[in-house]
């Protein structure tokens, strides 16, 4: 029986691209994990999309053996939009390597995993990345690393992930310095589910750090957050396949296979227990489960439109097959719009829309037209009951509203010195902000951090952060929670019928110069009709825009060469009256892609 001295549970944490894929894959070689003529590249990058965009999205554990250990190793996402994840699966081991791009030096994620490991409590082993790189700046790292940590510059491990140097001795670090995981007398299995996959023949496959108790094949169990009660299947570890085993204890990190169908009952964050010794019970009150189980909730949501209108089943189809390995994400099928059928999605973040709209793309060969995304609100009524809204339209009547409220994160932005007056006027054009702290982190590099509203920076922000830095800037930020937000709704009439699909959520001191924007945009993108179309944008009834599409002229006069007034009159007065007949009658018919040219386009 394994000894739980003899395991250590660790993870590396990075900033996107510092090396923490290759580190690993060095790892599995020097553990003889997987065998070298079947290593490729970033083994545990297993999606193409996460290869091909350099990111890990999810995480592949795996257990090495080494000179009598076991190390399980678990590679945990790098993104603020998989910040719950990220915090999760840190919950799930003892210790993490802390790796730092020597050419690049400490960045914003950097401390961002930072600060999420040490609030885990986790034994942190700084580690400097691509020393072989002649544009290593050793020294200068060096010196960021023992500032940020607290430690001596000796206790920072110098390695290159690519040719191996230093990496054998960072392994053994993890061994003397990683504490072992406490061992519990505990009978009953409790398991934190940090993620999970979904296989055809063992249906929902929880991956799971076992904190007590054990766990075997046909052994009941209970998922504490959903209820879900099933029969485990299989249990084993990964190598980084999986592997049976007979059973999973204290301490490990392996793979409980539920049999479950449904991706929406085993969640990230959630509590495993073993339930066989109870015949029929009415509540579990007496089980506590671990802490620090959260729902996933989108953060923004946008609308995605299937290029081609009769794709609308496909991409539907699409959706429910994603769900099923992502249960974070949202959709719901919109009412039919001028833009025809398509659906509101609900994301964590930007980049997880982005990683949805690849996925529908290279995965089911779909085109797709998207909105831009927009933050998830919330209203509290007058009687204090809350809601979220999702799509504008659900903009509740203001009327028994107290308060709307809108997201707001913690903005981090590191940036070589001589940028920081750049930054700060890149800030000076958010609308709202609350400047919070600005620290040295070497002699060359400045931590700067704001609060604002996640409004402010879901679009576009990072692309003119990295303009004005040169691409110099990293930045991350986090939820800090729902504050009182000054919003309107601004409605699209087109010949006087309220378009929804066109509705916008956008800020009250802004609202005016939206509107006429909006009003401009859409007037742009209809094609002249027989008689002219207003377009007006108005905010609780209130038209504060207005523009209009001139009528294109048929002139039914012209066969009347010189001749009659009266029947020209006449002819005219017909004419007129048609157009009211068509207006009262009317939807514009407006071809489709300029719809879409309204909505997708800031
Ligand atoms: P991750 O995003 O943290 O997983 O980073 P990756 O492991 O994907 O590495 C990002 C890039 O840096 C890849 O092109 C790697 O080949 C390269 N890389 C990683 N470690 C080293 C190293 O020690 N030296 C050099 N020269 N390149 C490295
Ligand atoms: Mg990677």
């Amino acid at each position: 029986m394994e000894q739980n001295s003899n395991i250590r549970n660790f993870c590396i944490i990075a900033h996107i691209d510092h090396g923490k894929s290759t580190l690993a894959d060095r790892f599995l070689e020097l553990t003889g994990a997987v065998d070298k003529s079947k290593m490729v590249e970033q083994y545990l990058d297993s999606m193409d999309l996460e290869r091909e965009k350099g990111i890990t999205i999810k995480m592949q554990p795996v257990t090495m053996h080494y000179k009598g250990y076991t190390l399980n190793l678990i590679d945990t996402p790098g993104h603020y939009d998989f910040s719950y994840e990220v915090s999760r699966s840190l919950k799930a081991v003892e210790g993490a390597i802390l790796l730092v791009d020597a050419t690049k030096g400490v960045q914003a994620q950097t401390i961002y995993n930072l600060e999420m490991a040490l609030s885990a409590n986790l034994e942190i082993i700084p580690a400097i990345n691509k020393i072989d790189l002649p544009l290593a700046r050793i020294d200068e790292v060096l010196s960021q690393l023992s500032d940020l940590l607290g430690v001596k510059e000796d206790e920072v491990f110098k390695i290159s992930a690519k040719t191996g140097q230093g990496v054998e001795k960072l392994l053994e670090a993890v061994i003397e310095r990683i504490p072992p995981p406490s061992s519990s007398q505990e009978k009953r299995l409790k398991a934190l589910i940090f993620d999970s996959l979904y296989d055809n023949y063992k249906g929902v496959v929880a991956f799971v750090r076992v904190f007590e108790g054990e766990v075997k094949a046909d052994d009941k169990i209970l998922l504490f957050a959903s209820k879900e009660q099933s029969q485990v299947k299989e249990v084993g570890i990964f190598t980084p396949d999986f592997k049976p085993k007979d059973v999973l204890r204290a301490g490990e990190i392996g793979y409980i296979a539920t049999g479950i169908k449904d991706v929406s009952k085993v969640r990230v964050g959630d509590t495993i227990f073993t339930i066989n010794d109870i015949n029929y019970i009415k509540d579990f009150n007496f089980l506590k489960p671990l802490e620090g189980y959260k729902e996933p909730l989108p953060n923004v949501f946008m609308g995605i439109y299937p290029k081609n209108p009769e794709e609308f089943d496909d991409l539907k189809n699409a959706f429910q097959k994603i769900k099923l390995t992502d249960w974070s994400f949202h959709f719901e099928a919109e009412s039919p719009n001028m833009l025809g059928r398509g659906f509101r999605c609900g994301c964590l973040g930007t980049l997880h829309a982005e990683i949805i709209v690849e996925r529908i793309k290279r995965e089911f060969g779909l085109e797709l037209l998207l909105s831009v995304p927009q933050p998830v609100y919330k209203y509290i009524t007058k009687d204090n009951k809350e809601d979220y809204i999702y799509s504008p339209s659900q903009w509740p009547n203001l009327a028994f509203i107290k308060e709307i409220l809108e997201p707001w994160v913690n903005l981090r932005i590191i940036v070589p010195s001589q940028y920081a007056s750049n930054v700060y006027q890149l800030m000076d054009t958010l609308e709202t902000k609350e400047f919070k702290d600005i620290k040295n982190l070497s002699s060359q590099t400045l931590l700067m951090e704001f609060e604002v509203p996640l409004r402010e920076i879901i679009y576009g922000f990072y692309n003119n952060l990295k303009n004005c830095t040169q691409g110099y800037a990293s930045m991350s930020y986090e939820n800090i929670g729902y504050k009182k937000a000054n919003l309107v709704k601004l409605d699209v009439l087109i010949l006087g019928k309220k378009e929804e699909a066109f509705s916008k959520i956008v800020s009250a001191q802004k609202a005016q110069k939206e509107a006429k924007n909006l009003a401009q945009k859409i007037k742009e993108n209809i094609p002249p009709q027989l008689f002219a179309v207003p377009v007006q944008v108005a905010i609780g009834g209130k038209i504060i825009a207005r523009e209009t599409v001139k009528a294109r002229r048929k002139d039914v006069t012209a066969p009347l060469y010189g001749g009659d007034v009266t029947r020209k009159m006449k002819l005219l007065e017909k004419q007129k009256k048609g157009k009211k007949e068509m207006q009262k009658k009317g939807r514009v018919r407006i071809p489709y892609e300029n719809f879409i040219r309204v909505f997708t386009q800031e």
